[in-house]
C-alpha cells in the first residue's frame, strides 16, 4: 500500500492550534493584552464591540515591531521570547509559545498596526484566515494595535457555540480584571460598544483592587506580606465578615500571571477555619513570587494552571501568612455569628390566624412519641434555648402568608399521594399526650418527614422551600403584581460597572418582584423599596447571588431572565439545611410544597422529596 501520512498545511495546523488557544472572544483579549504587557507597554486600551463578536482590539504603547517581525509574528512557533528549551524554565514573559497571533489570524480577520520608537513609519498588515491580504507602510503611533474582527468567521460551529453577549462580556471582563490586577503599574482602559467600563491609571496594588472592585472594597482588605527563601507573598485577603457566596473575588497571581489552584485555594480556606459561615468564600487578591525555575507553566495552552516544585511548602507558608494577617488585624472578634444566623431565621406565624391546610395529615403519627422524647413540651424548651428560634422574623411570616392563600385555591398536581386522615389508627397511641404531638418531624435539621397512606414522605427542606419561593416569585414577575415595602433609609450598594449592567438589564423584572431603585449608575445602586418579606439584610446577598448566576451559568437556550431571577432569589432566600423548624412551620412547608405546580422538583430540577412505601419498609424487617 502507498504511504498515506502527510504534513498538514500551515493554515490547517493553525486552525487546530486555535481550537486550543481561542475558545471565545475572552481568549483573544487575554492573548493580546499579554502581548502588550510583554512589549513593556505602560498604557493598554481594550476596545470591544458586541461582547467581542464584532471586534476585539488592543492598543498598546509598547515597543512595537519591525516590518519583518510584524510579518513573522503571525507564523506558528514564531516568538521573540524564548530561544532554547532551557528558557522555558526561566520565563519572565507571559507568552512563549508563539502560537497566539498565528491561531487568531487563522480564524478571524486581523489588522495589525505597529511601529517601533526608532522608526518614522510603521506597518499595517491585514490577515484573514491565515492569508495575508496586504502589508503596507503607514503613519501610526509607537506601539501596537491589533484588531480582531469576525472571530470564527470560517468555523460557524464555533461561532454558534458562543453564548449571549452578557456571558461573553463577563468572560472578557474576567480576563481584563485578571490582567489589570496583576499589573497595577500599567494604566488600562476598557470600552464596550463605546461606553467606558474601566479607566485605571498607574497606581499601587491596593488602589487597583479598589478601582476594580469598588470603593467599598477598601474597608474589607487585610494586607498579607510574607517573605521567605522560596516564596514572597503580597496582597490582600478579605475580612471574614465580607466573605461572599460566590468565588468571584479569588485571585492568585504567580509571578504576575493569574492562575487557578484548588490546592492553594484550600490553604487559604483553611486559614479562615472557624471564621466563615458554611457556603461562604473568602476574597483574596494575592501575588506570589517564586523562582521561575521552580514552576512549570507549560502544562496547558492557556497557561492558567501551573506546576510547582514544592507545593506542600507553599501551602504551609501561605496558610500561616494568611492566618497571621487575620489574627494581627484582630479579625476574629468582629465576627458575629449570632447576628448572621438571623438571616436564616425561618418564618414564625403562630400569631397569624391559621388557615385550612391544603392536605390533611396524619396527626397522630409519631414514631418516637412512646418515650416522650419528641413531646411538644420538650420541643418548646429546646426552641427557647436556640438562638435561631428566639429571633424575630416577621419577614418570613409575610412571605408565607402570600403563599398560603395561593395554597388554598390552587390545584395541586400531587394527586397520586394520599395522606392518611386524622381519624384513623388511634389504637397504637391512645394516651392523651399524643393529641399535641406533631404530625411531621425534622430529621437532621434537613429533612421533614411525614406519613402517607402508603408509607413515608421525606422532604428536603431547602429544595422544597426553593420550589415554593420560586413559583411565588415567578407568579409575581409574570403578573406584575408584587407589592414592595419601603425602606426607612435608602440602601446604597456598590458594584463594578459590569455588575451594575447586569442589575440594569434585570431592572424591570426586579421591579416586578417589588424592588424599587432610585438610582442606578456606573458603580452605585440605590434601593428604596424591597419585595414584601425580603429582609433588608438579605438584599445585597440576593443581588450578589443574582449577579453571579447571570455571570456564571446562564444557559442560552430557553434563557429567560424572569426565570433566572426567580430561581436566584429563591436560592438566596430559601431556608437552609441546619435550620430547625417547629411543627407548624414543617406542616406549612409540606402544604405549600404540594400546592405548587411542580412540587416534585426544585427549581434546578432536583428531587424535593422521596417517598418510601410500607412494602419497602416491611422488606427491611425481613
Ligand atoms: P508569544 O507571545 O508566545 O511569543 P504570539 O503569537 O502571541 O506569541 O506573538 C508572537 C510575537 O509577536 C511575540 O513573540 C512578539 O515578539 C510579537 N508581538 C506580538 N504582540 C506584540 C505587541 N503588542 N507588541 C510588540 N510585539 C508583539
Ligand atoms: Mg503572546
Amino acid at each position: 500500500m502507498s504511504d498515506i501520512i502527510q504534513l498538514l498545511p500551515d493554515h490547517v495546523a493553525n486552525q487546530i492550534a486555535a481550537g486550543e488557544v481561542v475558545q471565545r472572544p475572552a481568549s483573544v483579549v487575554k492573548e493580546l493584552m499579554e502581548n502588550a504587557i510583554d512589549a513593556n507597554a505602560t498604557e493598554i486600551k481594550l476596545i470591544i464591540k458586541d461582547a467581542g463578536k464584532t471586534l476585539v482590539q488592543v492598543i498598546d504603547n509598547g515597543k512595537g515591531m519591525s516590518v519583518t517581525d510584524a510579518r513573522l509574528s503571525f507564523e506558528r512557533h514564531a516568538t521573540s521570547k524564548i530561544r532554547a528549551a532551557e528558557d522555558l524554565f526561566q520565563l519572565s514573559t507571559k507568552g512563549f509559545r508563539g502560537e497566539a497571533l498565528a491561531s487568531i489570524a487563522a480564524i478571524a480577520h486581523v489588522e495589525l498596526k505597529t511601529k517601533q520608537d526608532t522608526d518614522d513609519l510603521g506597518t499595517v498588515l491585514v490577515i484573514e484566515g491565515s492569508e495575508v491580504k496586504s502589508q503596507e507602510v503607514s503613519v501610526t503611533p509607537t506601539g501596537t494595535s491589533v484588531s480582531v474582527k469576525h472571530l470564527f468567521f470560517n468555523i460557524p460551529a464555533r461561532r454558534n457555540f458562543l453564548k449571549s453577549d452578557t456571558v461573553e462580556l463577563r468572560h472578557i471582563t474576567d480576563e481584563f480584571h485578571r490582567v489589570a490586577l496583576a499589573h497595577p503599574n500599567i494604566a488600562f482602559a476598557f470600552y464596550h460598544n463605546g461606553s467606558d467600563l474601566f479607566n485605571v491609571p498607574q497606581e499601587n496594588y491596593r488602589q487597583r483592587v479598589v478601582h476594580i472592585f469598588g470603593t467599598k472594597t477598601n474597608e474589607k482588605l487585610v494586607p498579607v506580606e510574607e517573605e521567605t527563601e522560596v516564596l514572597k507573598i503580597s496582597g490582600f485577603v478579605g475580612k471574614p465578615e465580607f466573605s461572599k457566596k460566590t468565588k468571584s473575588e479569588q485571585y492568585f497571581f504567580v509571578n504576575q500571571r493569574f492562575i487557578k489552584s484548588p490546592y492553594l485555594n484550600h490553604a487559604i480556606k483553611s486559614a479562615y477555619e472557624g471564621l466563615l459561615k458554611d457556603g461562604y468564600h473568602p476574597s483574596y487578591f494575592l501575588n506570589l513570587t517564586v523562582d521561575p525555575k521552580s514552576i512549570d507553566i507549560n502544562i496547558h495552552p492557556t497557561k492558567t494552571e501551573i506546576k510547582f516544585d514544592d507545593e506542600h511548602t507553599l501551602y504551609a507558608i501561605l496558610r500561616s501568612a494568611v492566618k497571621h494577617s487575620l489574627g494581627q488585624f484582630n479579625i476574629a472578634p468582629v465576627l458575629d455569628f449570632e447576628q448572621q444566623s438571623n438571616f436564616n431565621t425561618p418564618y414564625e406565624y403562630k400569631d397569624k390566624s391559621a388557615s385550612t391546610p391544603a392536605i390533611e395529615v396524619d396527626r397522630s403519627f409519631n414514631p418516637f412519641a412512646d418515650d416522650g422524647s419528641f413531646s411538644s413540651s420538650n420541643q418548646k424548651r429546646s426552641s427557647q434555648n436556640s438562638g435561631f428560634k428566639s429571633a424575630p422574623s416577621a419577614s418570613w411570616e409575610s412571605m408565607y402568608v402570600g403563599l398560603e392563600s395561593k395554597g388554598n385555591n390552587s390545584q395541586s398536581d400531587f394527586s397520586q399521594v394520599t395522606f392518611e386522615s386524622d381519624t384513623k389508627n388511634e389504637s397504637i397511641f391512645s394516651d392523651s399526650s399524643i393529641e399535641t404531638t406533631k404530625t411531621t418531624f425534622q430529621l437532621q435539621q434537613k429533612y421533614i418527614v411525614s406519613t402517607l397512606k402508603s408509607g413515608m414522605l421525606i422532604i428536603d427542606q431547602n429544595r422544597a422551600h426553593q420550589r415554593i419561593l420560586y413559583e411565588n416569585f415567578l407568579k409575581h414577575i409574570t403578573i406584575q403584581e408584587a407589592t414592595s415595602q419601603q425602606l426607612l433609609f435608602p440602601l446604597q450598594l456598590h458594584y463594578t460597572p459590569s455588575e451594575t449592567k447586569i442589575i440594569e438589564d434585570l431592572k424591570t423584572n426586579l421591579e416586578h418582584t417589588g424592588f424599587v431603585f432610585s438610582e442606578l449608575n456606573n458603580n452605585e445602586i440605590t434601593i428604596t423599596g424591597v419585595p414584601v418579606g425580603v429582609p433588608e439584610s438579605e438584599v445585597s446577598i440576593i443581588l450578589e447571588q443574582l449577579i453571579s448566576d447571570v455571570e456564571n451559568d446562564v444557559p442560552d437556550t430557553n434563557f429567560s431572565t424572569s426565570d433566572l431571577l426567580a430561581k436566584s432569589m429563591a436560592k438566596s432566600l430559601a431556608i437552609k439545611n441546619g435550620q430547625s423548624l417547629n411543627s407548624t412551620e414543617q406542616e406549612h412547608m409540606v402544604n405549600s410544597l404540594f400546592a405548587c405546580k411542580e412540587p416534585n422538583v426544585s427549581p434546578t430540577n432536583r428531587p424535593t422529596f422521596i417517598t418510601m412505601a410500607v412494602d419497602d419498609i416491611e422488606k427491611k424487617f425481613m
